[in-house]
């Protein structure tokens, strides 16, 4: 029997001063700042083959020695990851893009990429004896953690703005979660799970407020480059809020060429994407800085990624610049227009954070940065059936007892 923690785990690091933190035990931040999980990649590389993992199960946890729970503990699983990976060769061709392809994470348990970093933080959790959970959430993260905290039998508080999308709120109250509709943003909810800690007894399940849902998200960067054969793509877009996604791809791809598994010259170029209403990360990158200052005002349909200010700003920074990446605010006014755009021509269900991309996409390409041959990837963290109050959907009606004027049926716009 081995203990809750994976044995490859080699120990818990502070990301802003590299101190060294043993496994096995509870944390939250390190000098108010985030954790990384450290692995024996050596003897990682030496247990598993990975060419191993594609005959295993279709959920994020066949990388189960990539994770950091204890080989022997039952994950908190409803079969996330293994997401599609789609070759999007028409709307490519309207953005300029020869090899463009979108890896589809709304095909989730609850319609989100949360649910790989739920999993994961729930499972070690559970497994290092919280009973309690507690979250901040923009919408997504709290309808997630409330269904996994369901499946594992935990009781869990979630914190949400009060214009937090209807389904989002829904999401928590069906799973049986405590839910408060808070007058602020994401980060007066922050304030409140942290100030209900004694209090309540909880644990905080904040983005990078603890080790493991990095972890999750980290399965994100694994898949790609299994599902494109080892090799990685030139150009990553992703909509950047708390920065999970994109710090946790970096982290697995930095994991996967120690282990051996892909070329050192293979990494792609990590580009932050935000929208005018909400860019902390972007203006940082602008003005030199490594640590963001809060957005004012954050206001974004977006919801997603409406997060004013983001606890591992400078991991995001540094993962941009160490792959020689770059950051684009995008209109908010055009949100619609790209979620509706990729709906038309590939028949994909964009979320609106995801339809940012769409347009910075564009805007890399106008501007030169992404050429036109670039192997370029976006992900649709969560689809548009989560955002059934952007979308427009009146149909018109039909009598079925009037005869039909075939010929004025449907008219070929002109
Ligand atoms: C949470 C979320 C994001 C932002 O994710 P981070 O990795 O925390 O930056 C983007 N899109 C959707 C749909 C989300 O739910």
């Amino acid at each position: 029997m081995t203990g809750p923690v994976n044995e490859l785990v080699s120990h818990l690091e502070g990301a802003i001063d590299g101190y060294r933190l043993a496994p096995g035990q509870l944390y939250s931040l390190h000098q108010g700042r985030p954790i990384w999980v450290r692995y024996d990649l050596a003897a990682m590389a030496a247990r598993v083959d990975r060419d191993a993992f594609a005959s295993r199960e279709a959920s994020l946890w066949r990388y189960r020695e990539c994770l950091p729970l204890g080989a022997d503990i039952q994950p908190v699983t409803l079969g996330e990851g293994m997401t599609p990976l789609l070759d999007c060769k028409r709307l490519g061709e309207r953005l300029g893009l020869a090899d463009f392809w979108i890896k589809d994470e709304s095909q989730m348990p609850t319609g989100s990429f949360k649910d790989r970093g739920q999993s994961v933080a729930i499972s070690m959790a559970r497994s290092l004896g919280v009973n309690r959970v507690a979250i901040p959430t923009a919408g997504n993260a709290g309808g997630s953690m409330a269904a996994y905290a369901a499946r594992a039998g935990l009781e869990a508080f979630v914190f949400m703005p009060e214009d937090t999308p209807p389904i989002n709120r829904f999401e928590v109250a069906h799973a049986g979660a405590h839910g408060w509709l808070v007058n602020g943003l994401i980060t007066d909810c922050g304030k409140i799970v942290r100030d209900g800690i004694v209090p309540m007894n909880w644990f905080d399940m904040s983005t990078l407020k603890e080790p493991y849902r990095l972890e999750g998200k980290k399965t994100m960067g694994l898949e790609l480059a299994e599902q494109f054969g080892w090799v990685l793509p030139d150009v990553i877009l992703y909509p950047t809020g708390g920065g999970t996604g994109l710090i946790g791809m970096w982290k697995a791809f930095r994991e996967l060429i120690e282990l051996g598994w892909l070329e050192a010259t293979d990494l792609p170029r990590m580009v932050a994407v935000q929208s005018e209403g909400c860019c902390p990360i972007v203006r940082a990158h602008e003005q030199g800085e490594r640590f963001a200052a809060a957005f004012e005002d954050a206001a974004t349909i977006a919801s997603g990624i409406r997060v004013p200010a983001a606890v591992g700003d400078f991991m995001i920074l540094d993962a941009i610049a160490e792959s020689g990446g770059c950051v684009v605010a995008v209109d908010e006014t055009a949100i619609r227009d790209w979620m509706q755009e990729a709906a038309m021509t590939e028949g994909i269900a964009l979320g609106p954070e995801s339809a940012c991309c769409i347009g910075a996409a564009r805007k890399l390409r106008e501007s030169g940065w992404l050429e036109a041959d670039a192997r370029t990837v976006i992900f649709n963290c969560g689809g548009a059936r989560k955002y059934p109050h952007l979308m427009a959907c009146e149909l018109p009606a039909l009598d079925r007892h009037a005869r039909i004027d075939w010929a004025n049926l449907a008219p070929t716009p002109q």
